[in-house]
């Protein structure tokens, strides 16, 4: 038997895709983990948004095919905030618009980088993955570096960037060349940067169309299933609602960190290094407001501290069905360390003074809903503690009989696709190796 945890994107994927016996566990009432989509008062919202954008044919062919003709392509609007002045994203090839002075400090900053390598670099042994900071000033230079990375990140990730590494940031930060640096400070557009410059969406129900549409192939499903404690030696699940279940695998889509605490018999050293894994929370604050149309574009962000967000989206844009005719929402991100925590009333009262001093809301403007949610497991740290003890643990894992994959199992800074990917890699492993004998599957 094979036991899954978690149905989120990667568990349920897992089970979608294994050909022999399973049983699926999960300690909320329902499937779809950071996917899910919840309604108030008519509005429809998911935990931050959430927007698809593929880099595998054959996971978008899935997908497509599980939704059936209901996703719609959007060619992405999103843009920067800063000075007062909005500029396309992604920064480094968009400064048309900014303040003359800043548009200078930027190019010079950036032809420095071509011209002067980094002294860092060059003298480095390059046995130790790079700090994103010197990823920044060596890729993109001081000025934009000043205006906006700098900034920025250090809001996202509520740490100094100096304590991170960059091993994460290839393909989420496009690296530009000089001719589109210069392009971008004249204005001038030639083609679409970054790596989603479109992304697809529902058409209705908000993200959470996507678990729900595993469900009908996925059969054994319990919920309110709390994984509490697993003993290794014996291949052995014990579970908050009194179920006990021998295994043969354990495919685990929870956080590793919270896996490996519930290992009683693992390896100290390694319970150790796993409880020192570092992640940062976000409060997802989400808004209905009584005005139509409150902005043209989809998403913003915002680097300058003056704002306690780092991002603000607007979900009708993607799909007018998710609020009532006549409204508005909004999703509004803010980073927090998990240990620290605000009060949601005092969160969302900054967050509406944000919006007013960048002139999304208006004063009058009538709030219907305010509605924040902690996601307690947000964007993993990418420091050099997980550089050096994560590969320990998921092996030691993997010799345990324990699969610890999806975004949180892996403790990586993956997208949804890459969740749907893992559970079918893994399950057409395990039905490959015999593991999962064939059964009648539904
Ligand atoms: C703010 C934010 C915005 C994002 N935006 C995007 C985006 O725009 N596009 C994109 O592609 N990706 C986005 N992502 C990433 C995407 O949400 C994840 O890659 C994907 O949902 C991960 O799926 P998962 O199954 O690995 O994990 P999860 O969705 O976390 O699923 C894990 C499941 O395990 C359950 N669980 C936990 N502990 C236990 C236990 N002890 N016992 C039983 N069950 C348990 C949980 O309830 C959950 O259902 C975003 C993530 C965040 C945080």
């Amino acid at each position: 038997m094979i036991a899954i945890v978690g149905a989120g994107l990667a568990g349920l994927s897992t089970a979608f895709h294994l050909k022999g016996p399973y049983r699926l566990f999960e300690k909320e009432k329902e499937a779809g983990g950071l996917c899910r989509s919840y309604q108030v008062d008519g509005f429809t919202f998911d935990l931050t948004g959430h927007l698809l954008h593929f880099r595998q044919a054959a996971i978008q062919t899935l997908v497509e095919g599980l939704l059936g003709g209901r996703l719609q392509k959007h060619v992405r609007r999103s843009y920067i905030y800063s000075h007062r002045t909005y500029t396309e994203y992604p920064f480094q090839v968009n400064t048309y618009g900014l303040p003359p002075d800043v548009v200078r400090e930027c190019l010079l900053g950036f032809i420095a980088t071509l011209t002067n390598p980094s002294p860092s670099r060059k003298d480095q042994a390059q046995t130790e993955p790079q700090s994103f900071k010197a990823w920044i000033l060596e890729n993109l230079g001081e000025g934009m570096a000043k205006h906006f990375m700098v900034p920025f990140n250090e809001k996202f990730w509520q740490a100094p960037l100096d304590e991170l590494t960059s091993d994460w940031v290839s393909w989420l930060v496009p690296k530009p060349d000089l001719k589109d640096v210069v392009n971008g400070a004249l204005g001038i557009k030639d083609k679409a940067f970054g790596y989603n410059p479109s992304f697809l969406y529902p058409a209705q129900g908000g993200i959470e169309a996507l678990p729900k549409a595993f469900l009908p192939s996925v059969a054994e499903i319990a919920y309110g299933a709390e994984l509490i404690e697993v003993e290794t030696g014996k291949r052995r699940a014990t579970f908050g609602d009194g179920r006990v279940l021998d295994y043969e695998q354990l495919v685990s889509t929870i956080p590793v960190t919270e896996l490996v605490r519930l290992c009683a018999d693992f390896p100290q050293g390694l319970r150790e290094a796993a409880a020192g894994l570092r992640c940062v929370s976000v409060y997802s604050v989400n808004l209905g407001v009584a005005r139509e149309r409150l902005s043209d574009k989809h998403w913003i962000y915002f680097p300058e501290p003056d704002y306690p967000f780092y991002r603000a989206g607007f979900p009708m844009n993607f799909s007018p069905s998710l609020g009532p005719p006549g409204c508005s929402s909004l999703y509004v991100e803010i980073s927090h360390r998990p240990t620290e925590h605000s009060r949601p009333a005092e969160v969302i009262r900054q967050v509406r003074g944000g919006l007013e001093r960048g002139g999304i809301l208006k004063p009058d403007d009538d709030i219907l809903v305010a509605d924040l949610r902690d996601i307690r497991y947000a964007y993993v740290l990418f420091d050099r503690h997980r550089a050096k003890v994560l590969p320990a643990i998921l092996d030691e894992l993997q010799r345990r009989g324990i699969h610890s994959i999806g975004r949180y199992g892996r403790w990586e800074h993956t997208s949804m696709e890459d969740a749907i990917d893992q559970g079918k890699k893994l399950a057409e492993h395990l039905n490959r190796s015999g593991q999962a004998q064939s059964t009648d599957r539904p």
